[in-house]
Parts: C-alpha cells; structure tokens; sequence
C-alpha cells in the first residue's frame, strides 16, 4: 500500500509525508489541486502561494500526532468579484485558528464533560492527546455556549442550590419532559428568572417549590406558563401545619425549638435539603448520639428501611442513611459543643420538653447522667428561651390542643413526640410498620381531633394524585369545615397559591427530578473542589452536543 493511499479521514486533505519526530508522528499534508473562492463560489486552480499551519490530531496507538499542513492561498480568476486572493477553507479539518483539529477538540470536550478539568488531563495524556486541563476546561465552556438549541422547550422545573449553604444560592432549571438540565444561574434571584424566562417564550408550564420568589419571577417573565407548585412541598406544608397544632405552637421559638424534619413523603426519591437535622444530631451529646446510633444499627439489622427508623426514631433519614453503612460512629470533631454546654444535649432535653417535663433541677439530674458537667444556672438559662412565649401573629393559646398529654407509644412506654405523630399522621396504614400503626391506633384512640386529622389528609394525599381538580375543591371545602384547625390553616394556605396547586393536581409534572438533578450538581461541585465556577459547573452538567 503506497503513502499516497492512506485515507485521512480529514475531507479534501492528501498525505504528502510521515515522519517521526521526538514528540511523536508528523504527518505533511496538503489540499486539492483547486479551490471555491468563498465569495463568488467560482473554481480556481490559480495557486497564488503556501504557507503552513500546524494542527494537532487523534493520535495513531497512542503516539501523538501533528498535521504539518501546507494551505494554499488562491486567486480568483472572476474579474467580477472583490476577492482578488483567498484562502482555501478545510472546515472538516480544523476551524479558523484552531490548533486542534475537529474531531480531537470534540474528544476533548467529552472528556472534560465526563471527567472534569484533571482527571480528563491525565485521561487525555494517557490516550497520547495532548490537553492541559485549561485546555479541557476551555474546549468544554466554549462547546456549552453553542448548544442554545432549546426551542422545544416546553415543561421546566425550577429550584435553587447552594454555592455555599446559607451564604450564596445559584438556580438551576432542569427540562422536566427530556430530564435535562437546561441552565444553571449564578444566583436565585426573581429578576434573574424573569429574565431568562423571558428570552424562552414558549414555556407552557414552570414547576416550582412554594417559595415566593421563583412564582414572582416566573409570573412577571413567563405570564404565558402555568405553575404548578411542587406535591413534595405542599405534603411539608401540610405537615407542618399538623405538627404545629399537635404541638400547640403556631411557630416553634427561633433558634431554640428547631422543627424536625422526620417523616419522608413515599413519593419522593431523594433527600430532603434541610440541614436541621444535622445540626440537632451534631448539638446532642456524644453519649445520645452513640444510643441513637446503636439503635438505628440493631433496627437496621432486624430489617428496618432506613425511612422506617427515621420516622420511628424521629431522625432526619439523611442521617440514618448515613449511619447504617457505619460500623461505629466517627470520633466527633472539634466543632462539638464542650461536656459543660447544655446545647450538646439539646435533642435529649428537647425531647424530655417535649413530653412536658420542665423542671430544671430534674433535667439537671439527668443530662448529669449523660455527662453534663455545665453548672444549674447554665441550663436555666438555656432552657428559659423555650419558656418565653413566641410573638406571633396567632398566639399557640387559639390553637386548641389536640391532646391533653401526648399518648404513650405502646412499645416504649414513653411519649410520643408531635414530630412523631405528625409524620405518621401523614402515612398512609399500608406504609406503616407494625409498630407505627399500633402508634396511630393510640393516637386515634386518644384523640376524635386526630382521627379527623388522618383521615383529612389522607384524602389529600389521595387529591393530589387523583389528577381532578374538583376533588381538589370539595377537600378545600371540607378541611374548611372539619372544625380541625390544621386542616383550615391549610386549607387557607393553599388557596393563596390556588392555580399552582391545581396544576399540580392535574399535569403530572413534579419538582422531584430537579432535586435530582441538584444532588448531580452538588456531587460535580464538590469533585471540581475550587475551581467550580458557575460557568464550568453549567458547561459539565448541561449536556454535551457531538457531531455524531
Ligand atoms: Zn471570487
């Protein structure tokens, strides 16, 4: 087989050489013997000169390869066109001024689309590609700016993210039809989203959690779109709701109560975002967190889902995740509050408060035996924050009080905590466990109010699949006149959002996918450790478009 037959695979070009230099193959080629002048289209076989051009290309077994290529400039014989002298075009080759040649840029692209910035320059340098990582990350950004190809755009989900929990948010919009994300913005803003709704005017619907802020931007940027408000947030809504009136606080005090968020809705496949919990965990003492430990362990191992304990347990699932793939509990870190600080023990005494026992002196006695080692006044003092009436607009005194004392759980023998009963409140009988349904069998027993409770939200559960939206108006209708003060609070919320949530009755569009797509950023943002800036963390998560 003679040189000359070798095939490139590059268009127009022909072989003129091979040769092998220090860095690799060094291939001479050059193109046809004539060429279009790109203005008037007439042929011409005037070359007029050369000059060379260097493109890297695939590499051969692994071996770096370099196209010496020689372009030649044309004359254009048309003596009715402008252009005296052109350069001949090779667009199958290499773009302008690339130094890359098409096809290894796209090669490039996908690696640091798939891998990121490093690990693609360590991949790219093992192929015998030769990429720096600022060169992936630069091929990748570049791709992303093109791909603006969504005119078919129709359903979109909306959510925020954290850059930084609690600091900074960034806002991500995921194409609910085809499960992509279409944009990651730098901040959560309503003028933001207005903004980029806008420029995508042919979304029909926009689903959104029950923050205000995405239903202003979308309503003023998108006035054609329907809302529709997440399911997973209007069951939270509803079990706040009931959890504040089984507690009889209308809002738990600020930093002292933190509401625990127990209980999962069944439907949703992901966790939930709040750190709360966490924060409760990390606050308890060593000695609680190591029982909580061995008892999320041992009812791990006698079978219990990780949901089923963390709605036993009153725990964040999150955390009992974590914990049933531990053999023991991490030694605690520098951040945990001191022996002597009553916060360490706050799930311990918030739960004791719970069951009504206040008395600081016994409470003293029993965090001691857990390993206080703080003085009386101390915990006084700490515990004086949750004595003090919250300033609300509806003082806790109006709500009537569900149950006289919370029932005891039939198999501890100790109280049942309002967080408790308002997740089970909220699980329908054929999800619940032998143990939480003989529960709510005592709380229904103790409470008509409860039973009313259940069995309202449970037809709730049952509206927002049911796909009817006047369903949905005969439950408003009855919550209102249940005479159950949960299901009249509700009932009122839900209609300040009343459109949104008949959407969610009817479409079948869920944000539930979106918080997917955010613990995909999430897992990115912390593989690209510093160097994740909006505009890379967007080009690596939007999908890649490729010429094949
Ligand atoms: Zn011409």
């Amino acid at each position: 087989m003679g040189q000359k037959s070798i095939r490139l695979g590059l268009g127009d070009l022909r072989l003129i050489s091979v040769s092998r230099s220090s860095t690799g193959w060094v291939i001479g080629a050059q193109g046809q013997d004539r060429a279009a002048c790109p203005r008037c289209r007439t042929l011409s076989h005037s070359r007029h000169s050369f000059y060379r051009r260097r493109v890297r290309d695939l590499p051969i077994q692994g071996v770096p390869v370099l196209i010496d290529l020689k372009v030649s400039r044309w004359r254009c014989r048309n003596v009715g066109c402008e252009g005296k002298i052109f350069v001949e075009r090779l667009p199958r080759v290499a773009s302008a001024h690339a130094r890359k040649s098409e096809r290894l840029a796209e090669i490039v692209r996908l690696l640091g689309h798939a891998a990121g910035g490093r690990p693609a320059e360590r991949l790219a340098s093992r192929l015998g590609l030769v990429a720096s990582r600022d060169t992936v990350l630069r091929h990748l950004k570049r791709s992303v700016s093109w791909s603006g190809g969504d005119s078919q755009l129709r359903v979109v989900g909306i959510d925020d993210w954290a850059w930084r929990k609690g600091h900074s948010y960034g806002t991500i919009v995921v194409d609910l039809e085809r499960r992509n994300v279409v944009d990651v913005l730098p901040d959560r803003s309503a003028a933001s989203i207005e903004a980029w709704l806008r420029n995508h005017p042919r979304i029909e619907f926009i689903a959104r959690d029950r923050d205000g802020l995405y239903a202003d931007g979308a309503k003023r940027g998108a006035p054609q779109a329907g809302q529709i408000a997440d399911r997973f947030h209007i069951v939270q809504n509803l079990r706040v709701s009931i959890e504040r009136q089984l507690s009889r606080l209308e809002r738990p005090i600020r930093g002292a109560m933190p509401v625990a968020s127990s209980g999962q809705d069944s439907s949703r496949d992901d966790e939930q975002r709040s750190e709360k919990p966490a924060r409760q965990i990390r606050l308890a003492g060593r000695d609680v967190q190591q029982r909580l430990f061995h008892k999320v362990r041992s009812m791990y191992e006698d079978g219990g889902t990780a949901s089923a304990i963390a709605l036993e347990l009153g725990l964040h699932r999150r955390i009992v995740g974590k914990w049933i793939r531990l053999e023991a509990l991490p030694e605690r870190n520098r951040m945990t509050p001191k022996d002597s600080t009553p916060s360490r023990f706050h799930i311990f005494l918030e739960r004791r408060w719970a069951e009504g026992f206040r008395n600081v002196r016994g409470l003293l006695r029993e965090v001691q035996v857990l390993g206080y080692t703080g003085c009386y006044s101390r915990l006084a003092a700490f515990l004086s924050a949750w004595r003090r009436p919250a300033k609300v607009e509806n003082p806790s005194s109006e709500i009537p009080a569900t149950f006289g004392v919370m029932p005891c759980d039939p198999d501890s023998g100790s109280a049942i905590s309002p967080i408790v009963a308002a997740a089970l409140c909220l699980q329908p009988r054929r999800l619940l466990t032998r143990r939480q349904l003989a529960k709510v069998e005592v709380l229904k027993e103790a409470s008509p109010d409860f039973v009313r409770m259940r069995a309202l939200a449970m037809q709730f559960r049952g509206v927002l699949r049911g796909g009817r939206a006047d369903k949905l108006e005969d439950w408003i209708r009855d919550a209102k006149s249940s005479g159950v003060y949960a299901m009249q609070r509700f009932a009122q919320t839900i209609q300040r959002d009343i459109a949104a949530i008949r959407n969610a009755v009817v479409t079948p569009w869920s944000n539930g996918q979106t918080e997917g797509q955010i613990n995909r950023l999430k897992a990115l943002k912390r593989a690209m450790y510093g160097r994740a800036g909006a505009e890379l963390l967007r080009a690596r998560i939007l999908p890649i478009a490729t010429t094949s």
